[in-house]
């Protein structure tokens, strides 16, 4: 038997196949899981119900996280079709391409006000309509960057809005620990996606951390199986966690400079 047999739960931010979702999905529906996706407009649709397809997914429905009116009616459709919810995956993010790279210092109040709201409140918003629809407990799982704690170059404003969905992970965690939900976060390795392609640099950050990682780069299936940890039972009393899913990058405090010679020497 399935390690998620018997569980239903809702992914948000599948995209297409290169989409860290996409990964966890295909881990969750491997074990026994019911899933709904909801995407974020029509031009992804052509793209993600295939995919829902290949799993046997039924419920699929659009949502603009931005937008309270779409949330309230999607939960809706979900109440209606699922009944309950045992878990929820928060898989998005998004800020202006112009304010993910170059200066800082010049980040944009409305591209502030916009990465904020899309890739940190978005999750408030969702487990305020998931919780009342898991009176069992349940588990909610999110997506973070190790730009939240160290400067990445580049990544700039969502460095900044992942830093607040870390501490938003936290307060969930305190605040649905007494309806006996957990609240976790994946820290996971830069991964080429349509998200990751914004952010200037990504492909020279990509082979960087590749090389300092004791484990190298990381995959959707790395992430997949850490979110079977974390959205099982396996994980009962871990809430608040930002677990790191990164071939053990943050752990580096310099490149190993033995790598560099033996490249110097196969040069
Ligand atoms: P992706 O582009 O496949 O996923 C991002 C998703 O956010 C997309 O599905 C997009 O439609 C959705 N989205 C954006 N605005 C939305 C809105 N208003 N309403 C609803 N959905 C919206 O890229 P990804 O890399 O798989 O990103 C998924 C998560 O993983 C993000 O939180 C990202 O920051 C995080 N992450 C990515 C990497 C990486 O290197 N790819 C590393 C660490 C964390």
């Amino acid at each position: 038997m399935g390690l998620f047999e018997g569980k239903r739960g809702m992914i948000f931010g599948i995209a297409n196949k290169s989409s860290i979702a996409w990964g966890i999905a295909q881990a969750l529906a491997a074990e026994g899981a019911e899933l709904g996706f909801s995407y974020a407009g029509e031009v992804l649709q052509k793209r993600v119900e295939p995919l829902a397809e290949s799993l046997g997914v039924q419920f699929v429905e659009e949502c603009d996280v931005t937008n309270e009116d779409a949330i309230d009616s999607l939960f809706a459709k979900v109440g209606a079709h699922f009944g309950t919810l045992d878990f929820l995956v928060h898989s998005i993010a998004y800020a202006p391409r112009e304010d993910l790279g170059g200066r800082f210092v010049n980040t944009s109040r409305d591209g502030f006000r916009v990465a904020l709201d899309v890739s940190c409140y978005s999750l408030v918003a969702l487990a305020k309509r998931a919780y009342p629809l898991m009176p069992n407990g349940g588990a909610m799982l999110a997506m973070t960057y190790y730009g939240a704690e160290k400067v990445t170059p580049n990544y700039n404003v969502m460095g900044v809005a992942k830093a607040a969905l870390e501490a938003t992970v936290r307060y969930l965690a305190w605040d649905l620990g007494q309806n006996e939900i957990r609240v976790n976060a994946i820290s996971a390795g830069p991964i080429k996606t349509l998200a990751s392609s914004g952010v200037s640099g990504f492909r020279k950050s990509l082979s960087y951390v590749g090389s300092v990682a004791p484990m190298g780069n990381v995959d959707q299936e790395d992430i997949g199986d850490a979110a079977r940890y974390l959205l099982s039972d396996w994980s009962r009393k871990v809430t608040g966690e930002v677990l790191y899913v990164d071939g053990g990058f943050n752990i580096m405090g310099a490149p190993d400079p033995s790598g560099e010679e033996k490249e110097a020497q196969s040069a």
